[in-house]
């Protein structure tokens, strides 16, 4: 069972052996009971290893008397060294100690394996039982003949030969490691190694509340994982060295009987989970993700399974998943290094530094390298280097993750400074455009205000020019027909007379034919200019009304002085000419002219009908004479002269 086998060597991590120099004294008549010899000068310890007589009770039937009767299948150990790996057949063993010294000699024989269940020592002396013990890590830690975390069993060797028996039974593995001890070397050398055990543990213990405290403050699960791992291994390594039997619960004989169990598989949940955390797996890859929570759950499992089960089928699961578990943690992270998470690498750093002891340490078992204070500590070394490295791992981790997170801070505030450069100049560029716009607009507006006023001149003297004759500089038709309508409606409303005097001139064809067209002209621009002085009254109206046609409104004034104003005005043009291009032109004028005072039925128009009925009239009578007619309610023309 070559798994059962690494498995062993994993748990004989406790390492913390002193090292010894062997005598051996060569029986040549029984290999299978071999003698080594003391004396006051013997070295401080002999290490009997593999130097002794091997019986196995197959049936664990054998009892002490027939363990010792002769004739039974006693064998030498074949072994490196004295280790039968998970067993529960009891083991006998014996070896012999010469006494070359005169008197009694008292030596220590040592078991250096606190979890062995069932230990028992039988010295003889010249065929009496001179010493026995009956130890175990079942029995209370107070019956222990020496106080200490191993079996330490004191014999008071008689001069001559004594033999020496031990029966080894338990659930787990049976391993016989003896030492044969100088009483006070052996306390010299048990001090030396809880030193070295004490500086383990105070190594852990102050990097368990060290990284407490720094969980405190950063609230980083990863750290409540590696403290729960670093307290796991420190109680499996300090179970399996006997000292927390010795030390934490002397009297909890069944709790120990089954703690390392317990703490190799919380050891594995713990290592599992942090690996699964740290490396973050579930965003690296999800095989390995799963892989790992399999495994953590299968420990957690075994966690439980150790306080109902038998503890022998537990520690040999415990056993051979251990490896794997640890191969996984590190095979993992070496591969999260590869694929460039720079975190991983004080993570592989510290379990290389683990397996590279646990290595060392099996080599130096198996006798491969040579044993000295840093092989045979090698464990304890890469242990406390793991733990070590694994903080330093956290904290550096923290540090790549704060730096990432102060890098990721930069750039974001980097963005945020040229979105808000950016922000600050579409402000401006608004403000920029708002100012121009308002400057184009106030300058459209002035120069709107200027087109308008420049329109309201325009339209002034358009509207100036829509209501004047072009030749004459007098009023138009259109002027004249809206001062006719106003003049009307105000003499409704006041009842005051309204006159019309419509002329015409006589023959003006002729003038036409015979002085030509700007003579005509020149005629109408004369007679024009001969009557507007004469309609000088407000409310008065000359104008053209088309042709050599003109027209008088004459507000407030009666007929009969319509009609001699009508007659002055004939005479003087009668007596008027015109000098053109040498020549005098001489003309004369037919009017008409209606008046009345308005009602609601004679219209504007009817007092121009009225006045043109009367200029018809006058042209048919002969022209250049005055005719008029009331417009008020009398309906017949009345004529005057
Ligand atoms: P009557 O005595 O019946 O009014 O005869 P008349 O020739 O004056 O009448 P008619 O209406 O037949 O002719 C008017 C002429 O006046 C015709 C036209 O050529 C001329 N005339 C109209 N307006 C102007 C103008 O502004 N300048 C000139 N030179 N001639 C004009
Ligand atoms: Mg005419
Ligand atoms: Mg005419």
């Amino acid at each position: 069972m070559k798994s059962i086998t690494v498995a062993r060597w994993f748990l004989a991590l406790i390492g913390g052996f002193i090292a010894t120099a062997q005598v051996f004294a060569q029986n040549p008549s029984d290999p299978t009971f071999p003698i080594f010899s003391v004396t006051g000068n013997t070295p401080a310890s002999i290490e009997v290893g593999s130097k002794m007589g091997v019986l196995v009770d197959n049936d664990k039937s054998l009892s002490r008397q027939q363990a010792l009767q002769p004739g039974q299948a006693w064998q030498t150990i074949t072994r490196k060294s004295p280790n039968f790996g998970f067993t529960d057949q009891p083991h006998w063993f014996r070896f012999q100690i010469e006494n070359q010294d005169g008197q009694d000699v008292q030596r220590f024989i040592e078991l250096p394996i606190p979890f062995i269940d069932d230990v028992q020592l039988y010295h003889y002396a010249g065929g009496v039982l001179k010493t026995s013990y009956a130890l175990g890590d079942e029995k209370p830690f107070e019956q222990r003949p020496v106080k200490h975390q191993n079996f330490v069993m004191p014999v008071n060797l008689s001069p001559g030969t004594n033999q020496i028996y031990v029966r080894l039974a338990s659930s787990g593995s049976v391993e016989a490691p003896l030492r044969i001890w100088d009483p006070v070397r052996f306390h010299e050398a048990s001090d030396t190694e809880k030193l070295l055990q004490g500086g383990v543990a105070g190594i852990l213990l102050v990097m368990i509340v060290y990284n407490l405290f720094v969980f405190f403050s950063t609230r980083d699960i990863n750290y409540v994982y590696y403290i729960a791992f670093v307290a796991s291994y420190m109680l499996f390594h300090f179970t399996l060295t006997g000292y927390t039997f010795a030390y934490l619960w002397p009297h909890a004989i069944r709790w120990n009987s089954f703690a390392i169990s317990t703490f190799i598989a919380s050891s594995a949940v713990f290592t599992c989970l942090f690996a699964n955390s740290f490396l973050k797996l579930k965003q690296f890859s999800r095989p390995a993700h799963y892989g790992v929570s399999t495994m953590t759950l299968g420990s957690a499992v075994l966690l439980i399974a150790t306080f109902f089960l038998p503890y022998n089928l537990t520690v040999r699961i415990g056993a051979a998943i251990v490896m794997p578990v640890a191969i996984t943690a590190l095979v993992l992270g070496y591969w999260r290094w590869w694929r460039g998470a720079k975190f991983a690498r004080f993570y592989c750093l510290a379990w290389t530094a683990v397996l590279v002891g646990i290595s060392i340490l099996s080599a130096n078992k198996f006798g491969m390298v040579p044993a000295n204070v840093w092989t045979e500590n090698a464990s304890q070394i890469g242990i406390v280097m793991l733990v070590v490295l694994l903080s330093i791992t956290l904290a550096d981790r923290i540090n790549s993750d704060r730096s990432l997170r102060i890098g990721a801070q930069a750039t974001a505030l980097a963005h945020e400074r040229r979105a808000r450069a950016s922000q600050e100049a579409l402000i401006r560029g608004k403000e920029d455009a708002n100012r121009k716009l308002e400057q184009r607009v106030k300058a459209r507006t002035t120069e709107l205000n200027n087109t308008l006023d420049q329109l309201k001149v325009a339209n002034d003297m358009l509207q100036l020019l829509s209501r004047t004759d072009g030749l004459t500089q007098i009023g138009n038709r259109a002027f004249f027909d809206s001062a006719l309508n106003e003049e009307h409606r105000r003499a409704l409303r006041s009842q005051n007379p309204l006159s019309l005097i419509l002329f015409d001139v006589d023959h003006f064809k002729e003038i036409n034919d015979t002085h030509g067209h700007l003579g005509g002209d020149a005629c109408l621009r004369a007679l024009a200019n001969l009557i507007r002085p004469r309609i000088s009254r407000a409310g008065d109206v000359f104008a053209r009304y088309g042709g050599e046609e003109f027209v008088v409104l004459l507000a407030n004034s009666k007929l009969e002085n319509s009609s001699a104003l009508a007659e002055t005005l004939r005479t003087e043009i009668e007596n008027f000419q015109v000098e053109f291009e040498g020549k005098s032109i001489r003309f004369t004028v037919s009017f008409g002219v209606a008046g009345g005072v308005p009602d609601a039925r004679t219209s504007p128009q009817e007092f121009l009908a009225a006045a043109d009925r009367m200029l018809y009239q006058a042209k048919r009578d002969g022209r250049n004479c005055v005719k008029s007619t009331s417009v008020a309610l009398s309906t017949a023309p009345q004529t005057v002269v």
